[in-house]
């Protein structure tokens, strides 16, 4: 993990600490980080929410959601109770510009407490609308004039188009440096996508291979077995290609397209990263019907259990255009990469829950083998999975034992479980730690988010201006519908899966 630590006395202020997010990812994420030294000596988490608790309330429930969330279980009780009581609650109603000097006033006391300045962080875990007025408050109870102490977190979605992403940076803009600000894109913080920088950049071998001399095409999927299920409001306004290709798939993208940076510092990472989005080829209104496909689940069976359409799911509309699968063939058109198709699919109520990224490489250029061989044979693929397997294969063909001269494909594999015994850290974990050390690198900066949603602008319009008349056109446990695979096919390549357990 992180070679320095912030022994800098530290206050969180959680915006929706009654909240889903907190209970499930920002809370585990803390206790951890205590758990393992991580948190300074002197710090202090404050949750604020419209639910009137008190402070032992706030704890109670915070322990419950610990208890079931934790990717260690239950919490220990003696760890719990030195942890608890940096915890403190107060109800307070963003929209109003008086509990904002209630804050003030107690990171005063802290500071006073611990005779030192405290770094503040401002986690902002509640509905994209508070966005602007919490950062306007901070700013008029003059809370973040420090741009040195302060940090403001804004959690995914940022902006529901290119539009309002530019108006929110504007907004945000006025009132921090741009090295306050840290959008989250909790995929970044993922060990196994951390991993493909330091496997793509610290390993010479791959280099003389990773362009469009070698490489065939990209392959970027997504996938859950989930349904829409209670988020169905949100939803249903979003869609899979603002919920996951804009934000997670392109920064996926990104980080097996982009240049080596020059070192490994926020800006110079995302510099690069930016780079590629700009590079990406944009699409008129035709080829969007020839690059873009999208999809709506359908009613159907899952492991033996009858699951709903997404418009009959609560909330959802029964006559919803919101796609729920969408897969995209991207360019990039710079020297690397002229040519190579970047596929990204994602969906929800899939076959499997995988997320998996497959480079696959081109032919070898002369076949020596006897004809009878090359049944078996296959193109090399590098397949980078991030869950649920953690690991990275590099299938590659070999001698099949025996007389006669046969080939198969064998997987090379490196497996995080079987090669390390330590436990992963939760994204949250890094992200959180990353924020108090003021490292920005697996944060999004305001013009990579404008770039990712510039891209998929044109796709968002003519989906939108158009309703699907074949919705829904894939059913539960299926992999989308059939103009996905058409679109892929119609090059010669089929969507790779990942075997689990042996089960296609
Ligand atoms: P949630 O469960 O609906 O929680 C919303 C929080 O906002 C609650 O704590 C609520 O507290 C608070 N709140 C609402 N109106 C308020 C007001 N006027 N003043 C003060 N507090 C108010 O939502 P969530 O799932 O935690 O999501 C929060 C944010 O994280 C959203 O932007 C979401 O897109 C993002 N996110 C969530 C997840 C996840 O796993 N849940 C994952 C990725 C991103 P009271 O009800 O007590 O007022």
């Amino acid at each position: 993990m992180k070679a320095t630590l912030t022994s800098q006395p530290t206050i969180f202020v959680i915006f929706g600490g009654t909240g889903d997010l907190n209970a499930r990812k920002l809370a585990p994420a803390l206790y951890h980080l205590f758990l393992d030294g991580w948190l300074p000596e002197q710090f202090a988490i404050i949750g604020t929410g419209r639910t009137s608790l008190s402070d032992e309330d706030f704890r109670a429930k915070l322990l419950k959601d610990i208890n079931q969330f934790s990717r260690t279980g239950k919490a220990d009780k003696a760890q719990w109770g030195r942890f608890c009581e940096h915890i403190v609650y107060q109800v307070a109603d963003v929209k109003d510009a008086a509990t904002y000097k209630e804050f003030g006033k107690r990171i005063e006391a802290y500071e006073k407490d611990w005779k030192t300045a405290a770094n503040v962080i401002y986690y902002l875990a509640v509905a994209p609308e508070f966005f602007p007025i919490i950062a306007s408050n901070l700013a008029k109870s003059n809370l973040t004039a420090d741009a040195d102490r302060t940090r403001i977190v804004i959690e995914k979605p940022f902006g529901h188009d290119l539009e309002s992403a530019r108006a929110l940076n504007q907004l945000l803009g006025q009132i921090f440096n741009e090295r306050q600000i840290y959008r989250i894109d909790h995929y970044l913080g993922k060990e196994t996508v951390q991993n493909i920088m330091a496997f793509r950049f610290a390993n010479a071998l791959l280099e003389p291979l990773w362009n469009r001399n070698y490489i065939d095409h990209v392959q970027i999927s997504v996938t859950e077995q989930l349904g829409v299920g209670e988020r169905s409001g949100y939803y249903d306004g979003a869609g899979a290609l603002r919920d996951m290709i804009q934000n997670h798939l392109l920064q996926l993208l990104c980080l097996v397209a982009m240049e080596p940076p020059i070192n490994f510092t926020a800006d110079e990472v995302r510099n690069r990263k930016v780079d590629v989005l700009r590079a990406m080829r944009r699409f008129g209104p035709d080829e969007v019907r020839e690059s873009a496909v999208r999809g709506q689940y359908g009613s159907g069976w899952m492991e033996g259990e009858q699951v709903p359409g997404y418009r009959e799911e609560v909330e959802a509309n029964p006559t919803s255009n919101t796609e729920t699968f969408a897969a995209v063939k991207f360019f990039v058109d710079n020297w690397r990469w002229q040519g190579v198709p970047f596929y990204l699919r994602t969906g929800k109520r899939m076959h499997r829950s995988s997320s998996v990224i497959t480079i696959q490489f081109k032919d070898a250029p002369h076949y020596i083998f006897p004809p009878e061989t090359a049944e078996s044979w296959q193109q090399n693929r590098l397949i980078i999975s991030i869950q649920p397997e953690m690991s990275i294969r590099l299938q590659v063909q070999a001698k099949r034992p025996g007389l006669d001269m046969m080939l198969n494909t064998v997987d090379m594999v490196f497996d995080y479980k079987g090669t390390y015994t330590t436990q992963t850290p939760e994204a949250y974990e890094t992200l959180l730690l990353d924020t108090m050390l003021g490292d920005q690198t697996l944060f999004m900066r305001g013009d990579q988010v404008e770039a990712a949603w510039d891209l998929i602008m044109p796709i968002l319009n003519s989906w939108e201006g158009r309703a699907s008349q074949s919705f829904p056109n894939y059913s539960a446990d299926s992999w989308g519908p059939e103009t996905a695979e058409a679109l892929i096919a119609r090059d010669g390549f089929h969507w790779f899966t990942l075997p689990l357990n042996g089960k296609k």
